[in-house]
């Protein structure tokens, strides 16, 4: 009787490369065909309870260079990155089914979408062993020093106990791959007409090679030197390392940054502000494994607090937030400048988010889904993670952070350089009409 052959699918998600890649390296035995895909969901550009689709024009126009350089680099395998359009729960079981598939590989991930979409596929599918490999993290659960049902509940806590241990090394590219399946069914689709059009290039180029690009030029200069002193300020390309969006694409792994910073200071000598870099690189990771142990309560309104925010939705405040026309004209000019350019600073975000709870008095929630729509190293758990600490809802144990507008600015912006950078103003008028409905003149 002649024995099944081993056909696994690769469904690239948040795992864009090849080198430092666990999966892939994993799917290198007793594998006799292969399928790379990448699943491009039409859900993500449709209209949410949040009021925006998840995915604005930078982050779809970032991402599609992720996607081009993966493909690119994919043929030194004599692979075939297969881009599929449509929703992963119908594709993968008709692509098990056509091709009499027997594993699926992907990279675990926060999100809970995306576990619900795992489970709806196994369901389909039962039959397919579904392989969700770790390397999202910088850890992986086993090594962690406390389950992800008990996470600690303040970052302090988790700092003391993550911080000594090592992390672990990054791995080499892969020397070949099992070979291609081809898959000439679904492949035949045509590009849909709900994709966005191109837009103009952004500040940061996706993919791979840019990537390590970015990553060896941020390690070769002096910026991690004084990263702790700068990293606040508003702008600046080396004020910070600006790896985000690469990482949360998985253009980069934690492992590789990890890897790079401990070069640096084998070579440099670490001080206080190159370690700092590995200390915010933690806070990711915090946020990860907090989501995985809240799951969805990442979501709601109170998250893990026990009384609820004092705040609202005010439609127009909330417009007038999102595009830069509110009293504040700092808080404009971060606004722009994230709608522009789909990013902004730390201090930016901690700046806006807590003018939206705090002077606008607005649910923490709308402006955590304006900033997945923006933001184009948008993240699922350190998002959400983030809004909940500045709403005080989520991990802070001071209940919440308040930022000053006017202190800020005298800090960070003195000059009003940035501002003017921006072109903000500031607007006199929060509201157009009162509680009772009345126009305010
Ligand atoms: P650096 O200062 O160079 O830090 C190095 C790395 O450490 C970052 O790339 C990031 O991976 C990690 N890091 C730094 N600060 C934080 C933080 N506060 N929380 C978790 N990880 C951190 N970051 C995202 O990557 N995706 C998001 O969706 C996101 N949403 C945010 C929402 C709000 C309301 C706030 C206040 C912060 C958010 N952040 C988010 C965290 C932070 O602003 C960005 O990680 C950082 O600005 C990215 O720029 P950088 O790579 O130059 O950071």
């Amino acid at each position: 009787m002649a024995m099944r052959r081993n056909k696994a699918i690769y469904w690239f998600t948040k795992d864009l490369r090849i080198e430092d890649n666990h999966a892939f390296n994993s799917l290198r035995a007793g594998i006799d065909e292969l399928c790379c895909v990448f699943i491009v969901d039409p859900s993500w550009f449709r209209d949410r309870p949040w009021q925006r689709p998840s995915l604005s024009h930078n982050r779809w126009q970032f991402l599609l260079e992720c996607i081009t350089n993966l493909q690119s680099n994919l043929k030194h395998y004599q692979h075939t990155l297969h881009i599929l359009y449509g929703s992963a729960t119908e594709l993968i079981p008709v692509l098990v089914n056509n091709y009499d598939l027997n594993r699926l590989v992907v990279t675990k991930q926060p999100g809970s979408y995306e576990r619900l979409t795992l489970t709806k596929i196994q369901d389909e599918c039962p039959t397919l062993q579904i392989d969700e490999i770790e390397q999202y993290t910088l850890f992986e659960e086993n090594d962690l020093p406390f389950t992800l049902t008990q996470v600690p509940k303040t970052y302090s806590q988790f700092r003391k106990l993550i911080e000594p241990l090592p992390g672990p090394p990054s791995l080499p590219k892969p020397q070949h791959l099992p070979p291609m399946l081809k898959l000439d069914y679904l492949t035949a689709q045509s590009q849909p007409n709900w994709l966005p059009r191109k837009t103009k290039a952004l500040r940061f180029c996706g993919g791979e090679n840019e990537a390590q690009r970015h990553l060896s030029e941020y390690f070769s200069g002096p910026a991690p030197k004084h990263y702790k002193a700068v990293r606040n300020e508003l702008s600046g390309w080396t004020n910070s390392s600006k790896l985000s969006p690469w990482l949360n694409t998985g253009c980069l792994s934690p492992r590789q940054v990890k890897t790079a910073l401990s070069a640096y200071e084998g070579i440099n000598g670490s001080n206080e502000s190159s370690h700092w870099l590995y200390i915010e690189l933690l806070w990711r990771e915090y946020f990860i494994y907090l989501h995985y142990c809240q799951k969805d309560k990442t979501f709601s309104f109170q998250g893990t607090a026990k009384t609820a925010p004092l705040t609202s939705f005010y439609p127009e405040r909330f417009k007038k937030w999102c595009e830069g026309e509110t009293p504040y004209q700092l808080v404009n000019a971060c606004m722009k400048e994230l709608k522009e350019t789909g990013y902004l600073s730390n201090r930016g975000r901690q700046i806006v988010a807590s003018c939206l709870v705090n002077e606008l008095g607005v649910d923490w929630r709308y402006g955590a889904a304006w900033f997945e729509h923006c933001l184009i190293d948008y993240d699922v758990a350190v998002n959400w993670g983030n809004w909940q600490y500045i709403a005080g809802v989520g991990a802070d144990p001071r209940g919440g952070r308040h930022f000053n507008i006017q202190k800020q600015t005298e800090l960070y912006d003195p000059d009003f350089l940035y501002q003017k950078r921006w072109g903000a103003q500031s607007r006199d008028k929060l509201d157009s009409r009162d509680a009772a409905d009345w126009p305010i003149s």
